[in-house]
């Protein structure tokens, strides 16, 4: 019997809401279809039917793509609740589980059965859908289902975007060739270029004779270093590391908090509960931050479970990004570790989740849908009924609360494994400095004398300034005005070698002026040292010194990061200069000397969280130092030694902290004793920005239990030439955010948005 066409709801991935269209009856929700919409194709999901179409002439869907749908019925679920905690759609959360070059190949068919093509053209549907759940359940192999499996290795040439703007006029072909690269994050293996913008190699060759793209030979480092074969240097669990394994029960849902310093074994107290996981049969769900994601955690975890790991890495090519989420759709690796979106990774039957450095902000997405990983994790492991293990040497004071509340269970690791020494950290009082030199200080006496005897003994010095640039911003001394970004709310930061004030939020940039263009003065001054101007200053007082500065400038090109950081470790240099993303994450053995040049930076921020953040940073910062057998020592410059977050950071004394801080944000209502949503808006004109929120509020006024703060301006007021407003909600708890977010309902595609749990209110 065929199905027949009905009214179906179709969500694309764009900010509208869900379509209806015809499409043939039976198709569960989650199948991924071919539409046009105004003339032009697109990829819907199917929501379900409709049941209520609306009364035009409805139009058939082009085509069906998948079979049945390809994701776990679990993790539907969890993508379900995803879309409504936050407010977002199916469509927009399932390229994050399954890369939209993932295909399934109709021409392929169960062992004795008909070709999945053949079925489709007679409209068996619903019998489509049996055979998708008895796969999903295991009882059916389709075993060529993905047919562009087992891709490309290293090795291959890829295709880059490079920094020139888009040209005034292309052809058909090249702007083809344009957007697809934006697609895939400005780069693509070349094979797959050429067949996704059906073009030939001419066009590209004419491409990169504008400067357009470049082609490189692909050189990956986290790939390379994977190849060679480490062997698994197994150690003998320590009395505390036991502890915490025989803490975490199997086969049920806990959530636990592993709390313990750098360096304290929490590794391989993952390491040996994801062994007992695999060996049970169950999967490994892995995450790590952003940073986190390094050669030797791979090498750690390949030389453990040889050939059993698949990896999600945002900065991997398309292509090795699909052939390792096919990997898991086929069953073939029975761990998954990845950054952020690996939460969503399509991996069935999951054990144990690992979320090491739980505190991290990369966790949490800043950009539509916007996600927190570690709560997905949390939420999945429920879903999952297995343990879920946030391990961090900073927990988050959110973490840190479920855990003293008994949400979560804490399991600790005290001690520092033999040889390990924690560094000596010396607080040196910025003003004291100041009183003595009558002038600002960059270096204090102190640390010029330990750099010195650093580079002395061919030992490492890292200095850590959170701010990039030359200059800050530039003033004029005769009138006062700052120069300030046109389009931004916010002054240009000077770059000296590239010589240009560049605004850090939209890229506007433009050649310094020699005179104020306020007054017409000629007195103008930089403000602010950064990183740029730290590295060219080091360059004068320590020529022989080899120097290297990491930070966003110098790390724009892929790969520049990990080569930086692979030549540090390996020695290969004596100064290392740069902002946080030094911090985390990074053994460097010779490293003994750790400056932190201004550790009140992050304390000027207006955000309840600032003071947490710069404890997490000050304390992850000097544990860098002395991780091997020599003992490091730190140097902490600062004008408020006696600012709480700096006095724990000092003794590195996390528990203190949180003693100390969580009264306030107790006092003050804000997480974890409150939850909280934020509603942005943008505008052409200020007023436009405020009007819809003004509507929002006054909805949400008639809802008992709700703090509402504003509309107001938000921090940065004005971006790329819009104007931003905010409303902030706090609530006694989530499910009230829940209610306000079901009384009012946001429009897709609409003038505001959300962000629950917000971690940023500044952008
Ligand atoms: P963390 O993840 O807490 O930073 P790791 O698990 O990476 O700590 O451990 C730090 C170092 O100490 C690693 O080189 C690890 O192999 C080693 N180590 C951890 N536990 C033990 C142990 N019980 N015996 C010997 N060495 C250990
Ligand atoms: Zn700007």
């Amino acid at each position: 019997m065929m199905d027949a066409l009905v009214p179906t709801r179709i969500e694309l991935a764009r900010p509208l809401p869900p379509l209806t269209y015809l499409a043939p009856a039976g198709l569960l929700p989650g199948v991924r279809v071919k539409v046009k919409v105004r003339n032009a194709a697109a990829t819907g999901v199917v929501l379900g039917p409709d049941p209520e179409p609306p009364q035009v002439a409805l139009r058939p869907v082009e085509a069906v793509l998948d079979p049945f749908p390809l994701l776990p019925p679990r993790l539907m679920e969890l993508l379900d609740f995803a879309g409504r905690y936050y407010g977002c759609g199916l469509a927009h959360l399932l390229p994050l589980c399954l890369p939209p070059a993932v295909e399934a190949d109709w021409a392929t068919a169960a062992p004795e059965g008909p070709r999945l093509s053949e079925l489709r053209d007679a409209g068996l549907w619903s019998r489509l859908a049996e055979l998708g759940e008895a796969w999903h359940r295991g009882e059916l192999a389709f075993p060529s289902l993905f047919h562009r499996r087992g891709l490309r290795g290293a090795g291959v040439t890829e295709v880059r975007r490079t920094a020139l703007p888009n040209p005034p006029r292309v052809t058909a072909a090249q702007a083809r060739v344009l957007l697809a690269l934006e697609d895939e994050g400005g780069a693509m293996l070349e094979d797959l270029l050429l067949d996704t913008a059906k073009v030939g190699h001419g066009v590209l060759a004419g491409l990169e004779r504008h400067g357009l793209v470049e082609r490189v030979r692909r050189l990956d480092l986290l790939s390379q270093k994977r190849e060679d074969d480490a062997p698994d240097k197994r150690v003998e669990l320590n009395g505390e590391q036991l502890a915490a394994v025989a803490g975490v029960t199997p086969g049920s849902f806990g959530a636990y908090l592993l709390y313990g310093i750098t360096g304290s074994g929490k590794t391989e107290v993952y390491l040996e509960l994801a062994e007992r996981t695999l060996a049970a049969g169950r999967r490994v769900l892995w995450l790590v931050p952003e940073i986190g994601l390094t050669p030797r955690l791979l090498s750690r975890l390949e030389a453990r479970f040889p050939g059993r790991v698949a990896v999600g890495h945002a900065g991997l090519n398309a292509s090795e990004k699909q052939a390792d989420v096919i990997r898991l759709l086929l069953n073939d690796a029975p761990l998954f570790v990845g950054v952020r979106n690996a939460v969503l990774a399509p991996l069935r039957d999951i054990g144990l989740i690992v979320v090491d450095e739980e505190q991290e902000g990369s966790y949490k997405s800043e950009e539509h849908p916007r996600f927190h990983a570690r709560d997905l994790a949390v939420k999945r492991a429920q879903l999952s009924g297995c343990p879920v293990v946030l391990g961090s040497a900073t927990p988050s004071l959110e973490s840190w609360h479920a855990a003293q509340q008994g949400r979560y269970r804490l399991l600790r690791l005290m001690q520092r494994p033999a040889g390990v020494r924690l560094p000596e950290v010396k607080v040196v009082d910025l003003r004291e400095c100041y009183k003595v030199e009558r002038k600002k200080v960059i270096f204090s006496p102190l640390l010029l004398k330990a750099m010195r005897e650093t580079l002395a003994l061919g030992e490492q010095s890292m200095l850590l300034l959170n701010r990039r640039g030359f200059e800050n911003f530039w003033m004029c001394r005769a009138c006062g005005e700052t120069f300030d970004c046109p389009h931004c709310s916010v002054s240009l930061t000077y770059h000296k070698g590239a010589y240009r004030l560049r605004c850090h939020l939209c890229g506007f940039e433009s050649v310094p002026p020699e005179v104020c263009i306020h007054c017409g003065a000629e007195h103008l001054r930089g403000v602010g040292e950064g990183t740029e101007q730290i590295e060219d200053q080091l360059r004068a007082l320590f020529p022989a010194a080899r120097i290297l500065r990491l930070d966003r400038d110098t790390t724009l090109r892929r790969g520049s990061l990990e080569a930086g950081l692979l030549a540090a470790e390996l020695g290969e240099v004596d100064i290392l200069v740069g902002t946080q993303m030094l911090a985390k994450g990074h053994n460097f053995p010779m490293l003994t000397l750790v400056g932190i040049l201004n550790a009140d930076l992050g304390l000027k921020i207006a955000d309840f969280r600032a003071a947490e953040r710069t404890f997490q940073l000050l304390t992850q910062v000097a544990g860098r130092a002395g991780r091997a057998e020599i003992p490091g020592r730190v140097l902490l410059q600062t004008y408020s030694p006696d600012h709480p977050a700096i006095v724990h950071a000092v003794a590195q004394n996390f528990e203190g902290f949180a003693a100390e801080e969580l009264p306030y944000r107790e006092a003050l209502g804000y997480p974890p004793y409150a939850a909280m949503s934020l509603y942005r808006s943008e505008g052409d004109t200020p007023g436009a920005a405020l009007e819809p929120l003004r509507k929002l509020r006054l909805r949400l006024d008639t809802l008992p239990g709700l703090r509402i703060l504003g509309p107001l301006e938000a921090p940065i007021a004005r971006v790329k030439d819009r104007y931003r407003m905010q409303l902030i909600l706090k609530a006694a708890g989530r499910q009230l955010l829940g209610e306000a977010m079901r009384h009012a309902p946001l429009v897709p595609g609409g003038a505001v948005t959300l962000d629950r749990d917000p971690l940023n209110f500044g952008i």
